[in-house]
C-alpha cells in the first residue's frame, strides 16, 4: 500500500495524513469518522447507523459530539474527495464504507429497475485485471501531470439479469 508520506513531522497518524492528502481540516470530527470506518472496512453503514455507532463508542475523552448535521456534511465530503464509497442498498439507502485503498476500481452494476447496487467482480472475474491496469495506468497517467486526491468509479448502469428475467417473464408488469 503506498500511504501519502507525511511532510509535518514523524508524530503525523495515518489519519491525519489522508485527510491533509485529500485537502481536508484536520478536525477532531474527521478523524473520529474516518477512523473508525478504516478500522471497520469490512462493513457499509448508513448515516443511522454510521451516527449510531460513532455514539456508543464515544470516548468522553475526545470530546467529540457529532450532531446529525456535522455528521452529513462530513460524510458528504469525505465521498467526494474518494475517501469514502458511496453505495445505494435495496431500499435506496445511501450505505458508506472506508474506500479501499488497495483498489483503483470497483466494477460495479447499478440496475436501473429494482436500483440494486452489486459488485461485478465474479461476473467480471476474466478481465478484472485488465480493469484494474487501466485504472492504475491512468491514475499514475494523472499523478505525473499533477492532480491529487484522486479515485475512480466504475459503474455500469442497465437492467440485471433477475430484472430481465422477471420482465420476460410477466410482460403485463411495467418494467
Ligand atoms: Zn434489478
Amino acid at each position: 500500500m503506498a500511504s501519502p508520506t507525511p511532510k509535518s513531522g514523524p508524530a503525523a497518524d495515518p489519519i491525519d495524513a489522508l485527510l491533509s492528502a485529500h485537502g481536508l481540516r484536520r478536525t477532531a470530527a474527521a478523524r473520529l469518522v474516518l477512523g473508525w470506518l478504516l478500522a471497520h472496512p469490512d462493513t457499509s453503514y448508513t448515516h443511522a447507523q454510521l451516527q449510531a455507532a460513532l455514539a456508543s463508542d464515544g470516548d468522553p475523552a475526545h470530546g467529540v459530539t457529532l450532531d446529525r448535521v456535522t455528521l452529513y456534511r462530513l460524510i458528504d465530503r469525505l465521498t467526494q474527495v474518494g475517501l469514502l464509497l458511496c453505495r445505494v442498498d435495496v431500499n435506496r439507502v445511501r450505505r458508506y464504507q472506508a474506500m479501499p485503498s488497495s483498489v483503483h476500481a470497483i466494477p460495479h452494476f447499478e440496475c436501473q429497475t429494482c436500483h440494486r447496487d452489486s459488485p461485478l467482480l465474479g461476473a467480471l472475474q476474466a478481465s478484472a485485471n485488465d480493469i484494474d491496469r487501466a485504472a492504475q495506468t491512468a491514475l499514475e497517467a494523472l499523478k505525473a501531470l499533477g492532480y491529487q486526491g484522486m479515485s475512480m468509479d466504475f459503474a455500469v448502469r442497465g437492467v440485471c439479469a433477475d430484472c430481465a428475467t422477471a420482465t420476460s417473464d410477466a410482460p403485463g408488469l411495467p418494467a
